[in-house]
């Protein structure tokens, strides 16, 4: 995946939560960095891409990353969950996207490279499959 649309990749899918958690205002996305590192293993280069954030002005200093630059899902969930740790733990929990009918809040997930909710305590429940999904993928 080329740098561009891996950046644009991580953007979509930060927009995407917060609009899931109801477009605070207080927050913004600000863009994506990519950076790399030496392996201190075996000095092979590591890409990692750095979702730029700010929360009531003021940029966030613990930026959620994605290491590496094939985007799969196991990588594409680390990213979303840390985006969305971000948000709740920064706001004091106020933001959060809530599990329908449980009084805790839905966790965010990411299955060939679309983003699903699901409940932390259900594994088997998701309160958000796209269209078509369900189908294509009977349990
Ligand atoms: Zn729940």
């Amino acid at each position: 995946m080329s740098d561009e649309s891996l950046v644009a990749r991580l953007l979509d899918l930060a927009r995407e939560i917060l609009r899931e958690v109801g477009s605070p205002p207080q927050w913004r996305i600000i863009g994506a960095e990519q950076q790399h590192e030496i392996d201190p293993l075996n000095g092979d280069i590591v890409p990692f891409t750095m979702l730029l954030l700010s929360h009531d002005g003021e940029p966030v200093g613990t930026l959620p990353t994605l290491t590496g630059d094939v985007p799969d899902d196991l990588a594409l969930t680390a990213f979303v969950e840390q985006v969305y740790d971000t948000l709740v733990e920064d706001s004091w929990g106020e933001v959060n996207r809530p599990c329908p009918g449980h009084r805790h809040p839905s966790w965010p997930t990411v299955r060939e490279g679309e983003l699903f909710w699901h409940c932390p305590t259900d594994p088997h429940r998701w309160d958000t499959w796209k269209p078509g999904y369900r189908e294509n993928h009977p349990s």
